[in-house]
């Protein structure tokens, strides 16, 4: 039984109806549910999410998955019981195991009579607008075709710094990509505890979390199996990205019968994730977590405010200094004068140029730079204001 956090919320609106609204979700498969170390794949587990896929496309959902897997599946089809130290270690398992589980996962979706659509994806096909753009696009029309898109991270060719690193935050930013309205993580455990339940057998399961605490984020600690890359901790970044973002996320065990259905059916499953913001629109959301900022503006007490408070655009005469290097249209960080991130936008301006207009009234840009391009550095309807949710 699940020991539910929320009783005031579960007695004013009932997890059923919290779903009633789910039209299109994202589903998370981690790799302890796929791997089967005599067998390599678990494949039981791949027909199992098929079957409850169809159940939730006849109930008029569209589901998308997210699975990991593929390196350690390479791992196992090479006979290497370790993980490679090396980048091309990884990137070469990564490239033999995703043959093997996008094979498992046509073969169960086709025995459930539907397609499977590999997607792989780097954090730059995100930060990029256009591929973004592109990205999302893709996946649309692959649900209006009725195709279950099954996105895995590109390892073969992300190196460090544009990696999304682990799955339950690539999975949180295809939630925003393809506006989910739920993402769910499927996993070996029931759900976020109070404790860590292999320590401390009288942890309870957390059923309801209305806003994710510094003491869960200490209690999740460090990663969780040594199959996968990702831990509890992931998981509650993951949630924090969906929360802000205005949607749900729930944590559940993916080898349990129905649990998919269930879930959706508003069934006690796993732990729920509330969500902390209102939605954002889609330009919005992508200024907020698609992108690694490469740079910042420092603002002035007064910019700052006209922003927070006024709902004012940034002008070049309240940045006091500039940080990083960007080009003209790539998302900065605003930071106030204690050196706090109060939001993000896109910036009119590339570094070197915010760097000679910065402290400059509108008027005077065209006479520092030679043109203008805009009065605003950061324009409003460009600008999500509120701190990185995952910090
Ligand atoms: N992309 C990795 C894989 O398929 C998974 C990363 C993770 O475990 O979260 O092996």
């Amino acid at each position: 039984m699940n020991r539910s956090r929320g009783g005031l919320f579960m007695a004013s609106k009932s997890r059923a109806e919290h779903f009633r609204q789910v039209k299109r979700l994202v589903v998370k498969v981690g790799t302890s549910l796929l791997a089967d170390p005599r067998r390599g794949v678990n494949r039981a587990m791949i027909r199992k999410l098929a079957g409850e896929i169809r159940g939730l496309r006849r109930a008029g959902r569209e589901v998308v998955v997210v699975t990991s897997g593929a390196q350690w599946l390479g791992r196992h089809r090479m006979g290497l019981d370790r993980r490679p130290k090396d980048m091309p270690g990884r990137q070469a398992t990564a490239a033999v195991g995703q043959v093997l589980l996008m094979n498992e996962y046509e073969r169960a979706l086709g025995r459930a009579g539907l397609a499977a659509a590999q997607v792989l994806l780097t954090r730059e096909d995100l930060e990029n607008h256009q591929r973004y753009l592109n990205a999302r696009n893709t996946l649309e029309r692959l649900l209006e075709m009725g195709a279950v898109p099954v996105i895995n991270e590109n390892d073969t060719v992300a190196f460090e710094e544009i990696r999304f690193g682990d799955n339950d935050n690539l999975a949180a930013l295809v939630a925003q990509l393809v506006q989910a309205q739920l993402l769910v993580i499927l996993t070996d455990v029931d759900g976020l505890y109070e404790g860590d339940p292999r320590l401390n057998r009288g942890a309870g399961l957390i059923g309801v979390v209305p806003k994710i605490t510094r003491a869960m984020e200490q209690a999740a600690g460090g990663v969780g199996s040594d199959l996968g890359t990702g831990g509890m901790l992931t998981k509650l970044q993951a949630a924090k990205v969906v929360t802000a973002g205005g949607e749900m996320m729930v944590i559940a065990r993916g080898d349990k019968p129905r649990v998919l259905l269930g879930v959706l059916e508003g069934g006690e499953e796993g732990t729920l994730f509330l969500p902390s913001g209102r939605p954002l629109d889609s330009h919005k959301r992508w200024i907020a977590f698609g992108f690694k900022p490469r740079g910042a503006l420092m603002l002035d007490e007064g910019a700052a405010r006209a922003l927070r408070v006024q709902g004012k655009s940034l002008l070049p005469s309240g940045v006091t200094g500039v940080s990083g290097r960007f080009g003209a249209g790539e998302v900065v960080r605003l930071v106030d004068p204690n050196g706090r991130e109060i939001g993000r936008g896109l910036c009119n301006y590339s570094s070197e140029e915010c760097g000679k207009i910065k402290g400059a009234r509108s008027s005077e840009i065209e006479a520092r730079l030679g043109y203008k391009m805009k009065d605003e550095m950061v324009h409003r309807n460009d600008m999500v204001l509120g701190g990185d949710p995952r910090e």
